[in-house]
């Protein structure tokens, strides 16, 4: 689906080629998480044949849509994940880093969704220092604090918990 032809690259001006794709998220295979990958992703960027491959350097835009783990709020994310990939048409023994194409194309897509499925954090948070919910009566700490004693300490080892749980499953 986003297929760089090489002889556009090896034509181009210094053999540097500049590429735009868009795609619906859902043609992209991604795997079931608690999190969702929609709307449209937009990949851009330049491929050069450096004359012993073929390097890729670009941006991939994307839409994430998750339930905060901590105050179980809805959000949306854009997201932008900067990749840098070199592929070959054989890989030596010493460089596991390197993808391998074959023929007169290289397809990205793939290596797409593996980028941002790798780049997704262990946790799902609508920001870093979100205060989540009190236990005790429900508050959204993001939004009001409330007067239960204790709710910091014990949203601090929901937390805790939870990593626990993601590290053991
Ligand atoms: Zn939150
Ligand atoms: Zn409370």
């Amino acid at each position: 689906m986003m297929k760089i032809k090489l002889s556009d690259v090896n034509n181009a001006n210094g053999k540097r080629y500049k590429f735009a794709f868009s795609a619906a998220a859902d043609k992209f295979d991604f795997p079931i998480e608690d999190y969702r990958i929609n709307g449209t992703l937009k990949v851009s960027g330049t491929v050069e044949n450096t004359g012993i491959s073929y390097c890729f350097k670009g941006t991939i835009e994307c839409d994430k849509h998750f339930i905060c783990d901590r105050c179980l709020e809805e959000v949306t994310e854009k997201q932008v994940h900067a990749f840098k990939e070199v592929y070959k048409e054989k890989m030596s023994v010493n460089e596991p880093d390197v993808n391998i194409f074959s023929g007169d194309f290289i397809d990205i897509t793939k290596l797409v969704r593996d980028i941002v499925v790798a780049e997704q954090p262990i946790n799902n948070l609508c920001k870093p220092d979100c205060k989540g919910l009190c236990l005790k009566c429900g508050t959204n700490l993001n939004k009001s604090e409330c007067n239960c004693d204790d709710a910091a300490a014990d949203t601090r080892l929901t937390v805790l918990g939870k990593l626990l749980e993601k590290k053991i499953h």
